[in-house]
């Protein structure tokens, strides 16, 4: 089912909405346990699903390169309500043995997952009872995974969100800087020198690397979302009093710029010394997206709903690098949190929200896009129609952020079109 809608930016320039309910085609929150367990380093993610969450997570993740793996799933298997007391028996023995054969251990996160048998265990309730045997030593956290009404990024939200929810307030917290959402460790390393240069010298992470060093929050703690799809992260870290820094995302060399320059209007810094700290690497991240330009200026792009990046990645495509808006389909508009991205998309494309396969897939067919970013499932088919497509979930394996990955960025969507032209050769 399609509604269109309009939406206004805050110039009150409309904004044509696509609102569908229908078949989706996406992959469940588990997924981001492929990034999540790199980031924090001595966590574990055990799902709780059944043999196909195992298979999708090891197949998704691939060869594991750690020396003892950081996550795993405890199977559960066909059980009636009857038999749910030994589920949660059996999940306490597994947690048990995995905490004892793994002193490394510092944080365990139970994933739940969507099959039925596992809705009806209360893994909250397991958490708690789990914490209170294992704290001080291992905290117990879970959040869902499950592909009931979810998007992969909502995996990172929830886990995102069960940390800051187990988070007390701290009222003595200093005025800090929080930066929220899981990125490459060289762009966190990059971003921490860049506010360093502009005189911000308390900034955290979330998620830290650590589960010692998770941060403390308050509401002296002012928080800049570095990804747009965490909504329920946001909400609970409000509930907590802290003030979110309303900005656009940090792709691209304009996004990085503006998205600095909303921490650093907070933190009062001079216009003098805002530039002097990013002059250069804003101009080596120009720099770098003039040789792919060429490639992608006035080329026609379709987004399918997938990652959640679509509308800062259409920004910057269009912006930055001359490419023509089709549709850009989000599982998702959060507009609260992209408010700011929507300013600069005006009158640029028709934006879509949720999704009806097969309705989106006829409006793709019929506009040719030059380039089509969806997800695995729709890429083959898409290609065997002659349409050059591009994985978004790459987007999330692939630092993008900030300045000196703009040029990546740019090269993840140039790829598959060279590739094309040199076959054609
Ligand atoms: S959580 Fe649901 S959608 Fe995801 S792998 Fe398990 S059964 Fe499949």
């Amino acid at each position: 089912m399609s509604t269109l809608i309009s939406t206004e930016d805050r110039e009150g320039r409309s904004l044509p909405v696509i609102r569908e309910r229908g078949q989706r085609e996406v992959f469940c929150g588990l997924t981001s346990i492929v990034w999540l367990h790199r980031k924090i380093q001595d966590a574990f993610f055990l799902v709780v699903g059944s043999r196909t969450c195992a298979h999708l997570i090891q197949s998704a993740a691939g060869v594991m390169i750690f020396a003892e793996p950081r996550f795993a799933t405890a199977i559960l298997e066909d059980r009636d309500l009857a038999g749910l007391a030994d589920a949660n028996d059996e999940l306490d023995a597994v947690v048990d043995r995995l905490l004892s054969r793994r002193p490394d251990i510092k944080m365990l996160f139970l994933v739940g997952s969507c099959p039925s048998e596992v809705i009806k265990l209360d893994l909250a309730v397991a958490a708690k009872r789990l914490s209170k045997r294992f704290l001080p030593k291992v905290r117990v956290l879970n959040y869902s995974g499950s592909g009931i009404e979810t998007t992969f990024t909502q995996g990172e939200d929830g886990c995102l969100a069960a940390l800051v929810a187990d988070t007390a307030a701290s009222k003595t917290a200093k005025p800090s800087l929080l930066v929220v959402g899981a990125l490459a460790d060289i762009v966190e390393d990059q971003f921490g020198r860049l506010f360093k240069a502009l005189g911000i010298d308390d900034v955290k992470f979330l998620p830290g690397r650590t589960a010692g060093t998770q941060p403390e929050i308050g509401p002296n703690t002012h928080y800049l979302l570095a990804q747009p799809f965490l909504r329920d992260t946001a909400r609970a870290l409000d509930e907590l009093g802290a003030q979110r820094i309303d900005a656009p995302f940090p792709i691209g060399a304009e996004g990085t710029t503006e998205w600095l320059r909303a921490a650093a209007n907070i933190w009062g810094v001079d216009e003098a010394r805002f530039e002097r700290a990013i002059e250069l690497p804003r101009s080596r991240a120009e720099k770098s997206l003039v040789r792919y330009r060429e490639t992608l200026q006035d080329k026609s792009i379709f987004f399918f709903p997938d990652s959640q990046l679509e509308v800062p990645l259409a920004r910057f495509l269009s912006r930055e690098l001359g490419m023509q808006l089709l549709e850009v389909g989000t599982p998702y508009l959060h507009q609260d949190l992209i408010e700011k991205e929507l300013d600069f998309l005006a009158d640029t494309a028709t934006l879509s929200e949720g999704q009806d396969v097969d309705a989106q897939l006829d409006r793709c067919l019929e506009a040719q896009p030059d380039i089509t970013v969806c997800g695995l499932g729709l890429a083959n088919p898409l290609e065997a129609k002659g349409l050059v497509t591009k994985w978004s979930i790459e987007l999330m394996f692939s630092p993008i952020q900030g300045f000196d990955q703009a040029g990546d960025a740019a090269e993840l969507f140039a790829r598959p079109l060279i590739r094309k032209r040199r076959l054609a050769v």
